[in-house]
């Protein structure tokens, strides 16, 4: 499997890193090996001294597709999750300065907490979701899918333009503002609509 990523989704987190709004998708991928389930520990990584947070809808592709209609593409997924993008801010800023790829910020192992799926028939509206961070029981990031720049059915249809995707891929559908640092010994608690689905310590 693999993790496709949406950057700069939520305008008011491209603005807080002062980005440009995009006016098209801006993509980037994570390994497998950047999977981190069951809301076991994340180990603080010692090559980055700025690790943010990012909690992000995610979407399983539930069958293959390329070339996939925006009006069908709403058939490519049956459930969703929370993560968390991980991202080494430090090296990015660096990466992004000179040009170069992400990769090194963005696709570290476990940098891709992903919790249980939950069907989507569960929300009456996939564009009305509430989703929000807490780090050590204070509010760290609060987002709404009524916000988001590219729709889930607009981002499967881009994607599948150039990349196939298959039964099993991942979509990190993109951060809302409020990204900061994590810190050994932090608690992250990540709720969709309220109902809590990440649960884990930062070591
Ligand atoms: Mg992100």
């Amino acid at each position: 499997m693999k993790i496709i990523a949406i950057g700069r989704n939520y305008a008011e987190h491209a603005k807080e890193l002062n980005n440009p709004v995009p006016t098209s998708p801006v993509i980037f991928m994570k390994p497998d090996t950047a999977l981190l389930k069951d809301n076991k520990p994340f180990y603080h990584p010692d090559f980055s001294e700025e690790v943010h947070h990012e909690i992000e809808v995610v979407l399983k592709i539930s069958k293959e597709g390329k070339h996939i209609s925006e009006k069908f593409a709403a058939n490519y997924f049956e459930e969703i999750a929370l993560g968390i993008d991980f991202t080494a801010r430090d090296i990015q800023q660096r990466q992004k300065e000179k040009g170069l790829p992400w990769e090194l910020a963005k696709a570290f192992d476990n940098s891709a907490p992903v919790s249980n799926f939950v069907p989507k028939t569960q929300f009456a509206d996939l564009y009305n979701l509430n989703f929000n961070l807490d780090i050590n029981g204070q509010s760290r990031q609060v987002g709404s899918t009524k916000d988001l720049i590219f729709s889930f059915e607009f981002i499967i249809a881009f994607v599948s333009r150039y990349i196939t995707l298959k039964k099993g891929d991942l979509i990190f559908t993109g951060t809302p503002q409020g990204v900061a640092k994590v810190n050994i010994g932090d608690k992250l608690e990540g709720y969709l609509e309220g109902e809590k689905l990440l649960d884990f310590y930062i070591k």
